[in-house]
């Protein structure tokens, strides 16, 4: 059963949750017991076995079948390899190639599942009722979604992004999508004031009143949704064994890992991946310059009034990471109400302060830092000189802090590196790090084959003929306009 971080709802199933997305009243669902996986036996599985041991282990009331046909996503194609996560040997570390999928970030590896688990559970549900998917998007997840549920039956997908705060090819890839069911909307504002308005909408009683008397729901394919955050878990185990395969660890030694991080959703995997079991030492959270998690983490502040950047790495620009309440719950010893008090307080001041007890016990399990703009293009260069191998700038920005750990903590553990994106996702940044006087002035399509052509690495599929596809509309609105928006254009 899943239960609310704030204490407010009774008890749901593994259905309601997935299919309510978050609590209605505010709050995020965590599973009232995590299964301990016996991860040994794992060893010679194929990446869809895996995922399916581990989900199951969650959705005990979604039909099996329905779960041994959304596994096959992993091998029937959609991913540009066999092995839809590839462990990389990078220097002394392991890169964990999360981006083979249809769109090229890792929101994929858990966004192509969500469509199977979101409408089994409504069937579970025996809710004859169409689906309003709304999810804000700082860049990747809006294409990885709206990929993910396009054309699927019962559903209609709106993805809101900061207008102009995703990258040329990530607004491209969204407004390329076709389907009869997928909608676009520009935000006036920043991808927290997005998130915060969409979040909003989830908790709007008089909407929900209309949706409901049209017969339709609300849900979400941000990493709020369970179902989203549940598939991410499995590429952990995936790594541990592609670790072991690989002889980098002995078997049953710890890793540490270390993910780039916006919304916390990835290495909130990654430790409920250590709860469950998995032989995982210290996770580390990188940050770019928006860097609340980092000062968190010293100060036991989470304090959001701050100057937001936009920076290179577009999709760790967050000031709110939304799973963040779901590690302090875990933190706080599942105390249900002193989060509802923090982030009672985080809505009025815009900051909280946790008590000592909760600090010591995240800074147990995570280290947190940060990387700079600079640090980011030196990371990437640099690796680049070293090893031949292109990192993106989200990617960088994990390795700039993994190597700070390293220096500073002497601990010496193997360590694998999430990698959240293609490289060719951000060609331009990664061009102007290359190397700054050369490569200006490309256009991002130029960048792009000219990024192809040095390092002589493959354009992904889902990044090909872009420019040249016809794009859908896109409706501009405010952050207050967006309830209007949805009762006008969908609540009909
Ligand atoms: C979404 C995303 C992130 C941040 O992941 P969270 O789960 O939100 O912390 C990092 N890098 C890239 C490329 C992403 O698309």
């Amino acid at each position: 059963m899943y239960i609310s971080t704030r204490g407010n709802i009774r008890p749901q199933t593994s259905a309601q949750a997935i299919a309510s997305g978050m609590v209605p009243q505010g709050g995020l669902f965590v599973a009232q017991d995590l299964p301990l996986i016996s991860w040994q036996k794992f060893i010679d599985w194929d990446y869809s076995q895996i995922a399916l041991s581990v989900m199951s282990s969650f959705l005990d009331d979604l039909p099996q079948d329905v779960l041994e046909n959304a596994v096959k996503v992993y091998s029937d194609g959609r991913f540009d390899s066999n092995d839809p996560a590839p462990l990389v040997q990078v220097g002394d570390c392991g890169i964990l190639e999360l981006w083979h999928g249809p769109t090229a970030a890792f929101k994929d590896m858990a966004l192509q599942v969500l469509p199977y688990l979101l409408t089994s559970s409504l069937k579970t549900l025996d809710m004859q009722k169409e689906v309003l998917i709304l999810t804000a998007t700082s860049g990747d997840t809006g294409k990885a979604a709206l990929e993910g549920f396009k054309d699927v039956p019962g559903t209609k997908i709106v993805v809101f992004y900061p207008e102009g705060g995703v990258s040329p090819v990530q607004e491209r890839q969204m407004i390329t999508t076709g389907g009869g069911n997928t909608y676009i909307s520009a935000v006036q504002g920043n991808f927290d004031q997005c998130q915060t308005a969409v979040k909003e909408i989830f908790s709007s009683e008089d909407i929900i009143k209309k949706l409901a008397d049209k017969d339709m729901v609300f849900s979400s394919a941000n990493s709020i949704n369970w179902g989203r955050l549940l598939p991410q878990i499995v590429y952990y185990f995936w790594t541990y064994i592609q670790t072991m395969r690989q002889e980098q660890t002995a078997f049953g030694e710890p890793i540490n890992i270390v993910v780039p991080t916006g919304n916390f959703g990835n290495i909130l995997a990654a430790y409920y991946a250590k709860m469950m079991g998995l032989p995982i030492g210290k996770l580390i959270c990188a940050s770019n310059k928006n860097n609340v998690l980092a000062d968190f983490f010293n100060t036991g502040i989470y304090d959001t009034k701050r100057p937001f950047f936009l920076t290179s790495s577009p999709s760790m620009d967050i000031l709110l990471s939304s799973n963040f309440e779901r590690f302090l719950f875990e933190a706080s010893g599942r105390d249900a109400d002193r989060i509802k008090l923090w982030y009672a307080d985080l809505t009025r001041n815009g900051k909280f302060k946790v008590d000592d007890q909760t600090l010591k016990s995240c800074k147990t399990s995570m280290y947190a830092g940060w990387a700079d703009e600079e640090e980011v293009m030196d990371t990437i260069a640099k690796t680049y000189i070293d090893y031949d191998y292109i990192l993106d700038p989200h990617t960088a920005v994990g390795m700039k802090v993994y190597q700070d750990y390293r220096q500073t903590s002497g601990d010496n553990r193997y360590t694998v590196l999430a990698s959240t994106a293609s490289p060719f996702k951000f060609a331009n940044s990664v061009l102007t790090a290359l190397d700054k006087r050369r490569y200006t002035g490309y256009d991002s399509w130029e960048a792009l084959n000219t990024l192809s052509s040095i390092t002589g690495w493959k354009i992904p599929l889902g990044l090909m003929n872009l420019k040249d596809k016809p794009g859908q509309e896109v409706s501009k609105i405010s952050p207050e306009g967006i309830a209007d928006y949805l009762t006008s254009q969908f609540i009909r």
